[in-house]
């Protein structure tokens, strides 16, 4: 029998991914934006706060399971911004590829060394909207911020994400292997293995 979750996302990017690895463990995915559920604030400090909250807001309104994540860049030269303000680094409208301008030109001039980065995801599972013991898995994925875009898929601040030991951007890796290695990947695979 197939199982049902929503997942507290609007993003197409996001979607496509959680839904190829779910349903390879029989989970189907519903957005809920096709249950016309709207998005929450993300008023917390940090990315767990965050994926609670949209998490228990997607549960309460679709009646289901929920799965949420929050995830952003972290930049070590900018003390790890954007960090959970990735989405709006830009400012109000921001879009990926304001976002991708800003953080190209606060590291202009930055030698390489220098610019290190990394992906985090937060991902949470909760069984109804008042679950006291969210599943809370998180991923990491190291890299560093090149000094042009590269690449046509992915979406966000892949083009500038290096993936090391590929020599290619986030952006212009296969999204069946971008799926496998990711920080919501690896958060995912954590989740299903304590889920099944
Ligand atoms: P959230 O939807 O509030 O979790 O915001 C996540 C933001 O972080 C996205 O809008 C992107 O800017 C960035 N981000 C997170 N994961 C990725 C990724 O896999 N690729 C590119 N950008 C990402």
């Amino acid at each position: 029998m197939s199982r049902k979750v929503v997942i507290a996302s609007g993003n197409p990017g996001k979607l496509a991914e959680f839904r190829q690895l779910l349903s390879d463990k029989g989970i189907v995915a519903v957005a809920q934006s096709e249950l016309a559920i709207t998005d929450v604030a993300e008023t917390g400090r940090t990315f767990v706060e965050n994926a609670i909250l949209k998490a228990r807001h997607a549960s309460h309104y679709a009646k289901l399971p929920a799965i949420a994540d929050d995830s952003g860049l972290e930049v070590d030269f900018l003390r790890g911004a954007p960090g959970i303000y990735s989405a709006r680094f830009s400012g109000e409208g921001a879009t990926d590829e304001r976002n991708n301008r800003k953080l190209l030109a606060l590291l202009q001039d930055i030698p390489r060394q220098q610019r290190s980065a990394r992906y985090q995801c937060l991902l949470v599972y909760l069984r109804h909207p008042d679950d006291p013991t969210p599943i809370i898995c998180q991923g990491t994925w190291e890299g560093e911020i090149v000094s042009e875009p590269r690449g046509e898929g992915g979406f966000g601040y892949d083009p500038l994400f290096l993936v090391p030991g590929h020599d290619l951007t986030a952006a212009q890796l296969d999204s069946g292997l971008k799926n496998r290695i990711s920080h919501r990947g690896q958060a995912l695979k954590l989740l299903l293995d304590q889920l099944s």
